[in-house]
């Protein structure tokens, strides 16, 4: 299973694009690298521009401990609202300053807010294909409204530009498809439902994602202290469960086995690439009403 990671700051990612990336996402980001040798495990890290600019001996510390560093823009700006010379500048700047620091070829790219729409597939594949980049992980097939659209991707321009796309796993509950494997799923739910759908994932093409904030838990207190009251449905949202990632991040890598997309499909020994991968399940889970995968739905949309 792939294990993906969003190197973001909080305040600066979700909070407002003008605030200053603090050093929590530093702090965080090596307690993850500490998770991950304590079990043997690599990862991605989908690392900001503006984290590599501030903190470069992070990416170092990434790339020295054989993790891949690959780019998740350079500010967090969704996709859809930037133009496209824009896309090709932030894109530009963000693996320029990863290659820089890490002193490796950035190969992939994650979309901030996963803000990919079929109609910037053109500009969007020329931009990372410009920049050498391999493949994508930005795309769900799924209704979500943020997330994506009800239908099955064309990846023609994908593979016009040589890309892979290798999309989230979820799991399908209801008229829902959620991408349950990271995030505020993996925050908000009991670690035995985790498991238990986990394990009927493919195991090689599972994509499992988070971010540093996640673990931190004294991070709401300085946000608000810093920046003032902030809306109840992002503390909801955003900072409940944070107290029991660390603990269910190391249930999770006893359990499976975990590495990177380098690794897994683009390293010498790899075996060949599909243009796209694919890991879900199709779960019903008990007592689950529709009202409760609306609920999900909704929790979903504000967790990115
Ligand atoms: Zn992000």
């Amino acid at each position: 299973m792939i294990f993906s990671i969003d190197v973001e700051d909080w305040s600066q990612s979700v909070l407002n694009r003008s605030n200053p990336v603090t050093r929590r996402v530093y702090d965080n980001t090596l307690i993850l690298l500490d998770i991950l040798e304590e079990h043997n495990h690599k990862a991605t890290f989908f690392v900001l521009g503006n984290v590599a600019r501030k903190f470069p001996q992070l990416i170092r510390s990434i790339s020295d401990a054989g993790h891949e560093v690959a780019s998740h823009g350079y500010a967090h700006q969704s996709i859809y609202n930037l133009t496209p010379k824009q896309v090709r500048e932030d894109i530009d700047t963000s693996v320029g300053l990863l290659e820089d620091a890490s002193g490796e070829k950035v190969i992939g790219f994650r979309a901030p807010n996963f803000s990919i729409r079929e109609y910037l597939f053109e500009w969007y594949c020329e931009a990372l294909a410009a920049n050498g980049l391999k493949y994508d992980s930005s795309l769900f097939p799924m209704k979500v409204i943020k997330y994506g659209i009800e239908k099955e991707y064309s990846l023609k321009i994908f593979n016009k530009y040589s890309l892979n796309e290798h999309y989230l796993s979820y799991v399908k509950i209801g008229k829902y498809k959620l991408p349950f494997f990271g995030g505020g799923y993996f925050r908000l739910s009991p670690y035995a439902m985790t498991k238990m759908l986990t394990k009927n994932l493919d195991k090689r093409r599972a994509v499992f994602y988070m971010h540093p904030y996640e673990i931190d838990c004294s991070e709401l207190e300085f946000v608000q202290k810093t920046y003032g009251k902030i809306p109840a449905k992002w503390r909801l949202t955003q900072f409940v469960g944070r107290n029991s990632v660390e603990k269910k991040l190391h249930r999770l890598m006893n359990d499976f086995e975990f590495t990177s997309f380098r690794q897994e499909y683009y390293s010498e020994d790899s075996i060949s690439v599909p243009q796209s991968t694919l890991s879900n399940v199709d779960a019903f889970i008990k007592d689950s009403s529709p009202e409760d995968s609306d609920v999900a739905a909704r929790i979903l949309q504000s967790t990115t």
